[in-house]
C-alpha cells in the first residue's frame, strides 16, 4: 500500500492539530522509510517479481525489523516519543496520535500484503487483497479520500482554502493509479530509492498545502 497510508495522516491532523501535517505524512510512512533504508543497506530483502500480485510486484520475503509486529510497535513508540519531545503542550495526546499514525501503516499493510508481516515464530500475516487490484485500489483511494475529507472538514481553513488540498489529493490518486498499472520497478534498490524520494516530496507538498489553507493570524 502506498497512497492509502496518507488517509490516517490527514485524519490524525483533524484529531490533533498541533502536529504539522508534514510530520504526520512522515509518520504514516515511517516503517517504509526505515524499510527502504534497510533494503538499500542489504539488511531487509525483497525481490521484484512482475505479476507477483495484481497490486504489487514486490516479493517482500524478509523484513522482520520494520514490518514485524514487534518492530512496528517499537518504531511507532519511538517516533511518537520523538515528536512529543518537540511539543510544548499536549505531549501525551501527541505521543499517542503520532504513534497510532505510525502503527496504522502496519494495519493497512496487513490488509493488502501477502503473508509477509512477521508476528512470531513461523507466523506471518497478510490478508492478500493485492491479489485483486479492483478491490485493493479502490480501498486505497477510499482511505485517502476519507482522511482528506476529515481534514478539510475539521481543520479550519481560509475561504476557498481547500483548492490546493483537492488538487494534491487528485495528484496523489493519479500517482497511485500509475503505480498500479505502470511498469514494475527495475530493481529492489531502484524501488527503495524511488520510495524514499516519494515520501520526502509528498511530505514537503503536504506542508505547503497545510500552509496554503491556513487562516492568517488576526
Ligand atoms: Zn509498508
Amino acid at each position: 500500500m502506498f497512497i492509502g497510508h496518507y488517509g490516517p495522516a490527514f485524519g490524525a491532523k483533524a484529531a490533533v492539530r498541533r502536529v504539522p501535517l508534514w510530520v504526520y505524512f512522515i509518520a504514516v510512512q515511517w516503517l517504509d522509510v526505515i524499510w527502504s533504508s534497510l533494503v538499500l543497506l542489504g539488511i531487509e530483502k525483497m525481490k521484484i517479481v512482475p505479476g507477483y500480485t495484481q497490486g504489487s510486484a514486490l516479493d517482500l520475503y524478509f523484513m522482520p525489523y520494520t514490518h514485524g509486529l514487534i518492530g512496528a510497535i517499537v518504531l511507532s513508540l519511538v517516533f511518537g516519543g520523538i515528536v512529543a519531545l518537540f511539543m510544548r503542550a499536549q505531549k501525551r495526546a501527541v505521543f499517542f496520535i503520532v504513534a497510532a499514525a505510525v502503527f496504522s501503516h502496519w494495519i493497512l499493510d496487513l490488509v493488502v500484503h501477502m503473508p509477509d508481516l512477521w508476528v512470531w515464530g513461523d507466523l506471518k500475516l497478510g490478508f492478500g487483497l493485492w491479489r485483486w487490484i479492483w478491490i485493493s485500489l479502490p480501498l486505497e483511494l477510499l482511505s485517502l479520500f476519507i482522511g482528506a475529507w476529515l481534514y478539510a472538514r475539521f481543520v479550519p481553513a481560509r475561504p476557498r482554502g481547500n483548492l490546493w488540498l483537492w488538487l494534491f489529493v487528485a495528484a496523489m490518486a493519479a500517482v497511485e493509479i500509475y503505480a498500479a498499472f505502470g511498469p514494475p520497478p527495475a530493481s529492489a534498490a531502484a524501488e527503495a530509492q524511488t520510495a524514499l524520494i516519494a515520501y520526502g516530496v509528498l511530505a514537503l507538498l503536504a506542508g505547503l498545502v497545510d500552509l496554503s489553507r491556513a487562516k492568517p493570524a488576526l
